[in-house]
């Protein structure tokens, strides 16, 4: 491994624990069926904000390129970016 890949493994942490990951999809689906529940129907973003919060995705250091998932919530970005109560943990988008 080289300096600059340690360095980026010591910056940026491995996925969550899977318990952590349960959780943090738990609240995902809470708040969609909540969304759900209380009539709101527009349940996903449109082309526009999906394709705007996926190439911010792209560019942050918790993107794990080769599953497209984020390294910080251990999602899958490309449904978790079309939901709209679904927010980035660290408030990028
Ligand atoms: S959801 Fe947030 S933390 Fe995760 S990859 Fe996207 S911008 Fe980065």
């Amino acid at each position: 491994m080289s300096k600059e890949e340690q360095q980026n493994k010591n910056v940026v942490p491995e996925f969550p624990s899977a318990v952590e990951q349960g959780k943090n999809l738990t609240e995902l689906i809470g708040k969609f069926v909540d969304q759900a529940l209380e009539g709101d129907m527009e349940l996903l973003v449109d082309e526009f904000e999906k394709n705007r919060r996926f190439c911010i995705c792209q560019a942050c250091p918790y993107y794990h390129r080769a599953s497209k998932r984020c390294k910080k919530c251990g999602c899958f970005l490309p449904p978790k970016v079309k939901i709209k109560v679904s927010e980035c943990p660290i408030k990028k988008w």
